[in-house]
């Protein structure tokens, strides 16, 4: 089985675009192979669309937002947790889409659906209560009234490595709010936005409240940049690209949300439970073969507890299974094509040409030309790419230090800001090392730390803005303030 076939619901492979609730195959910028990394088979050809398609899904999402930002907001509510219950219903169907297209293990692929529909619950929830605020204004007889409006069309630029969490991390809050969405997939990834799109169609979701275009990544970049229509532009996915589209949407003034790059540190203390360091690092660290935004890039070991960590990380490293990710027990799938392959590699070399010493792993993995061996390096120093560069690959280096205030220079010492991890026992320095860390998340004794109650998103060049929790819907939304006169305590008549 290699595609449609391996669903359970043959309506959820969809290889054409979704514009006003209807799907659009003739791409008029041609068409693009879409392959499977962990065979090389080709899954499917999908339409491009040319500048003009996305400008005409960009009106359709105008056209739609008016009638849905005045719906009630408990029904865009109901129509969201529909939305949920479908995903949660086809779960695994989602999953087998993301791990044909992806790679990552069917397990982790299932973990994904579970953490992307948990967005869509959270903010159907948080839809009901959107509110304002009234001030007690500094004039008498005047109130100062805060009304929260939606922003008006969105655009989404999304990247493969979590092709539905990050989708919904996006719309579900920018649906809440009235807003309405064009979102651009990643090249490599839209198989389980499209399967997302169907899945909103049966829900309810009003034609062009939410669209799915497919097209050249410069090409619809351009266009949801440049288009004066859309209000805002949220992106997730490399800082270089978000540092363009940012420039991109200056001359349009949209507002936008960032999430960047990382190069997260994890710090591991003498006093640290050295089990619980390793595992937290393991998870961090090797989720999606190591192509995570928030993946522990380096770590930072104290001398008194350097050797026993690098002992037993290497032993557990190095049972990881290594596999398709339809293969009962595989952790680790191939990575993404061939150019994520070489910088691992290019990491690797630099590192020991510069005196790094590989624990375990170091070489591609005999499975096929896209998996690799997971590795451990010791000897690491901050010289190297390794701890400079987001390796975005199953590659643990590791870096020996002897202070606090050592560990804490060099975890800053980098333009990235998006998550850090310590592990110790001792409370008054896990207090100490998180207010000096710089990032806007910190795992303090786990490598575990997404979910849709908490503020995910980064500090430095890792990001502007954050998403999921109480505070992602504010993201969708403008203040209106009115100034109302006549409205204070006055004679009855
Ligand atoms: P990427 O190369 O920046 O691509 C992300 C998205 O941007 C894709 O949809 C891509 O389209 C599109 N894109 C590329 N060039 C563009 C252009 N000129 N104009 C408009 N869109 C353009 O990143 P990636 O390799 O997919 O993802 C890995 C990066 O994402 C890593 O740096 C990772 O840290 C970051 N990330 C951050 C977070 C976070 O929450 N902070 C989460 C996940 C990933 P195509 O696919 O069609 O090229």
């Amino acid at each position: 089985m290699t595609g449609r076939d391996i669903l359970s619901d043959a309506g959820l492979w969809r290889d054409a675009a979704y514009v006003n609730g209807a799907w659009v195959s003739d791409g008029k910028a041609g068409t693009m192979d879409l392959c499977n990394p962990a065979t090389g088979a080709t899954l499917a050809t999908l339409p491009q669309l040319d500048a003009g398609q996305v400008r005409d899904a960009v009106e359709v999402a105008e056209a739609a937002f008016g009638p849905w930002r005045l719906r009630p907001a408990k029904d865009r509510a109901k129509l969201l947790r529909r939305w949920f219950d479908l995903m949660t219903a086809h779960a695994d169907d989602l999953a087998r889409l993301i791990v044909l297209e992806e790679g990552k293990p069917f397990a982790e692929a299932k973990g994904e659906v579970a953490y992307a529909a948990s967005f869509v619950e959270w903010f159907a929830e948080e839809a009901k209560r959107i509110r304002g605020d009234v001030m007690a204004a500094p004039e008498a007889g005047r109130r100062i009234v805060v009304l929260k409006e939606p922003v008006g069309v969105c655009a989404a630029i999304t990247p493969w490595n979590f092709p539905a969490a990050m989708i919904t991390r996006k719309a579900a809050p920018a649906l809440a709010a009235g807003c309405t969405m064009v979102v651009k997939p990643a090249g490599q990834t839209p198989l389980t936005a499209l399967a997302l799109a169907e899945l909103a169609h049966r829900a309810g979701i009003p034609a062009g409240v939410f669209n799915v275009v497919l097209g050249r990544a410069s090409v619809v970049g351009g266009e949801l940049t440049a288009n004066p229509k859309v209000r805002k532009i949220t992106f997730t996915g490399s800082t270089e690209v978000g540092r363009l589209l940012l420039e991109q949407s200056a001359a349009t003034i949209k507002k936008a949300s960032m999430e960047l790059g990382g190069n997260a540190p994890l710090l591991v203390f003498d006093d640290a439970d050295l089990e619980t360091a390793v595992d937290g690092f393991i998870a961090t660290k090797y989720r999606n073969t190591g192509q995570a935004c928030i993946s522990a890039n380096r770590a930072y070991v104290q001398a008194g507890i350097h050797d026993a960590f690098v002992a037993l990380l290497a032993e557990k490293v190095g049972a990881l299974k290594v596999g398709e990710g339809f293969e009962d027990g595989v952790q680790q799938g191939p990575l993404i094509d061939a150019a994520a392959v070489e910088k691992v590699k290019d990491h690797i070399a630099d590192a020991v040409a510069h005196g790094a010493q590989v624990v375990c792993g170091g070489a591609t993995h005999n499975r096929g030309p896209l998996f690799f061996q997971p590795t451990v390096l010791s000897g690491v120093t901050q010289a190297m790419k390794i701890t400079r560069e987001e390796t975005f690959g199953p590659i643990a280096p590791v870096v020996k230090f002897e202070t606090e205030a050592e560990a804490v220079a060099m975890a800053n010492d980098t333009e990235f800001g998006l998550a850090a991890y310590l592990f110790a026992r001792d409370g008054a320095r896990l207090w100490r090392v998180s207010a000096a860390l710089e990032a806007g998340m910190i795992g303090v004794n786990t490598g575990l730390i997404s979910n849709e109650v908490a503020p995910f998103g980064g500090i430095k060049q890792s990001g502007i803005g954050r998403e999921g929790s109480v505070y992602g819907i504010d993201e969708f939304m403008e203040q209106k303030y009115l100034a109302w006169a006549g409205a204070g305590e006055a004679k009855l008549v």
